[in-house]
């Protein structure tokens, strides 16, 4: 079985799958010289033009800068700087549309170019006396990133560790209408040559392999010269189809050899940089000179001088186009890229960056924009014509339906959009624009999911720092609490021989030490007792002091009882007023009433005790008047019926009513017997029906009537009022009649 030295030096050829043969229309292009574009008014210049980062900017308004002046810094290995192409003043750093499928904008450094093209000092470098790691330096500072189109770092695809079996250099432009590397091949094949042979210096490469296709007969016969020479290079044309540029088609193509899905060419020992990136990788190290501008194909059928063109980096598009005699149609597209790969640029102000290979503006008729998109039929012309053996019409079906497991399942990410499933669709469908968002937002998840992964390790790595120190500190209390242990374990026997020492001075002590420590003993209980007791009396004290509610109580119950004491005297107040004779029967009755109004059993006693007593009173009379034991009983009983009645009153109304006030009745009766008194001495004489002497008891059975009378109104029983006073007409009537004729 052959090596792949062998292979290659026999020179063999294999076949990539798919492709297209898409017309080229480059033979007019590849015969012209490089134009060199005169400055523009202003320049443009994105901090970001390559896959990664942008660098640190470290210029501002109104600067000056000189040419190849760093105008950011690349402060990591993903990043890359941009340089000024020019010397100039600097405008604004600012906002600007991108030159990207989105158009959205981005950050810019708007330069104006003075026209005087001063270069800064410059450093070249002897390569073969510099180190990898040098020249590695010096291609990242230089700005170098691919410029086949996809914009990686080269310093970071150089610097790999793994042995590199084959360099090859990538001189198959495929794409139609692009010739810039043609151009440049055939005008600069020496420093090509040259960057080649740093690179080699830097990777060691067994063998170099340079590919062209064999429509540049131009360009492979300065390349040959220019390697003349050199073993083990080797220079291979190969067949024009579409995609062959293609980085793992080229090396099938050439080796046979397929790179795995998802891996890189340096996993089978192969490295492939584009002849533009050697042309840029030996200006910078041999001459200092970054990356401020390079070739550009400008072509189409409203330019009436396509050619491949020199332009500083920044260059607006629409100063490309003048430049080539544009005479835009309307509508006019102008595309960024070749017809296959390209995109439609949103306006004319889109500056030229380090990937930009051609500017198109084709007419109508000569590139007719697509039709309108219709519907899958599932030819399966597009899976025929996939360079990379993928199944365009399930990625579109996946794509539409989001489904991130299926488009990773059906390997999207090995889609090199090269835009050949698209170019043969019958329906018209934009298959790689669906692939780009799809791929797009894909990564936008893997960015989101990654940020997760960060902040979980982040948060793990929090939780074992807490465990970490939750365990520290168990660990530290465990030791201390040891430490005490110890401590109290030594110092135990002291304690012991203390408690022993207090025991032996106890037994010496005499009776008498004894009977005093007791004495104190009683004290200090005696003294804790009464301190307790304070204690005890202090919280009712404050509680009765401080409730306002008991204090209310407390007043309420004096007021009633200075009450009722000046009740009683004012009771005793009343009876002097009456005539002393009657005083003597009516105020024990009274009294009673009045003192016991509210006991009615004492009341009936008080009654029967005045009864007897006035029937006493009367048997004495009678025996020296001559009356009757019966006359002179009578206003006796009347008084005591009076006071019975009044004193059982209350015992009534208390069944009904509330309980009458004694003092209240006193007083109306002596009310009453007061308005008798003055009714009986209001009377005429000739209405007066008895003696003299017989005045006193009349008055008395009127007022006791009337008495009966405003008493029994008091009390609110008018039945009994009224029979009171009745019985009392009735007596005074009787007593009338029974008078001595
Ligand atoms: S764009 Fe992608 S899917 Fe379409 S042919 Fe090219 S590699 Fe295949
Ligand atoms: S070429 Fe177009 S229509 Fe045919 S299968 Fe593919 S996507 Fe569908």
């Amino acid at each position: 079985m052959q090596s792949l030295l062998e292979q290659v030096a026999a020179e063999q050829l294999w076949r990539f799958p798919g492709g297209v043969h898409p017309p080229t229309r480059k033979a007019e292009l590849s015969k012209k010289p490089i134009a060199s574009l005169p400055l523009p008014d202003k320049l443009y210049i994105p901090l970001r033009q390559h896959i990664g980062v942008a660098g640190h900017c470290l210029v501002q308004k109104g600067d000056h800068v000189m040419k190849g002046q760093p105008l950011t810094m690349a402060d990591n290995s993903m990043s890359v700087p941009v340089h000024a192409p020019t010397s100039g003043l600097i405008l604004a750093v600012t906002e600007h549309t991108s030159p990207h499928p989105s158009a959205l904008p981005e950050p810019c450094i708007v330069l104006e170019p003075d026209g005087l093209d001063e270069w800064r000092e410059r450093a070249p470098l002897h390569y073969s006396q510099c180190s990898t790691e040098q020249l590695l330096e010096r291609i990242q500072q230089s700005g170098i990133a691919g410029m086949g189109g996809a914009g990686f770092p080269t310093h970071l695809k150089s610097a790999v560790q793994q042995q590199v079996e084959l360099l090859i250099i990538n001189g198959v432009e495929c794409e139609p209408y692009i010739s810039a590397d043609d151009a440049l091949m055939q005008e600069q094949a020496d420093t090509i040559v040259q960057g080649i042979e740093i690179l080699c210096h830097i990777l060691e490469p067994k063998a170099v392999l340079i590919a062209i296709e064999d429509d540049k007969p131009a360009a492979i016969s300065a390349m040959q010269s220019a390697c003349h020479g050199r073993q083990p290079w080797f220079i291979r044309s190969v067949p024009t189809k579409y995609p062959s540029g293609g980085e793992k088609q080229l090396i099938q193509l050439l080796t046979g050899q397929e790179v795995p899905a998802g891996r890189r060419p340096i996993d089978i020992g192969m490295m492939m940089f584009n002849v533009g990136t050697s042309f840029a990788v030996a200006q910078a190290v041999l001459h200092d000179i970054p990356l401020v501008s390079r070739i550009v194909t400008v072509a189409g059928d409203t330019l009436q001088h396509p050619q491949n063109v020199l332009a500083p980096i920044g260059t607006p598009v629409s100063d490309l186009l003048h430049f080539c005699g544009f005479q835009p149609e309307r509508p006019q597209r102008v595309i960024m890229g070749g017809p296959m790969m390209g995109f439609t640029l949103p306006d004319l102000s889109v500056p030229v960056i380090k990937t930009t290979n051609c500017i198109l503006a084709p007419t109508q008729q000569e590139l007719p924009a697509a039709g309108e998109e219709m519907d899958c039929i599932r030819c399966t012309a597009c899976a025929e014509a996939c360079p990379a053996s993928l199944l365009p019409q399930q990625l579109l079906w996946f794509s539409k339906a989001k489904d991130t497991e299926k488009l990773d399942e059906y390997n999207l990410f090995d889609c090199i959009e090269c835009g050949a499933c698209a170019y043969v669709c019958p329906s018209e469908i934009p298959l790689v624009q669906y692939y780009r968002v799809a791929k797009a937002e894909i990564r936008e998840q893997q960015r989101e999911a990654l940020k997760a992964e960060q902040a979980k390790a982040r948060f793990e790595a929090r939780q074992a720092r807490l465990e970490a120190e939750k365990l520290e500190r168990q660990r530290r209390n465990e030791q201390l609490a040891v430490e005490r242990a110890a401590k109290q374990s030594a110092n135990a026997p002291d304690a012991v021989a203390a408690a022993l020492a207090r025991v032996k001075s106890q037994q010496q002590q005499t009776p008498a030490d004894l009977e005093a420590i007791k004495a104190e003993r009683e004290r200090k209980k005696q003294l804790a007792r009464e301190r307790q007791a304070e204690k005890t009396e202090a919280p009712a004290n404050a509680a009765s002091a401080t409730d306002p509610r008991q204090a209310a109580i407390a007043a309420a119950l004096a007021r009633a009882k200075a009450k009722k004491q000046a009740a009683a005297s004012d009771s005793e107040q009343v009876h002097p007023q009456q005539n002393q004779p009657e005083q003597t029967a009516t105020k024990p009755a009274e009294t009673a009433a009045a003192s016991e109004a509210s006991d009615p059993r004492q009341a009936a006693i008080a009654a029967a005790l005045a009864r007897a007593k006035a029937k006493k009173q009367a048997a004495a009379s009678a025996s020296d008047t001559g009356q009757t034991e019966q006359e002179q009983a009578k206003p006796a009983e009347t008084e005591a019926e009076q006071a019975t009645q009044t004193a059982a009153e209350p015992a009534d109304t208390v069944k009904a009513e509330p309980a009458p006030d004694p003092r209240k009745a006193a007083i109306a009766a002596a009310i009453a017997r007061a308005k008798a008194k003055k009714q009986a001495e209001a009377t005429p004489a000739s209405e007066k029906t008895g003696p003299e002497e017989a005045k006193p008891e009349q008055a008395d059975a009127a007022s006791a009537s009337a008495a009966q009378t405003e008493a029994t109104e008091q009390p609110s029983d008018p039945r009994k009022a009224a029979i009171a006073a009745a019985i009392a007409r009735a007596k005074a009537k009787k007593l009338k009649e029974t008078e001595p004729k």
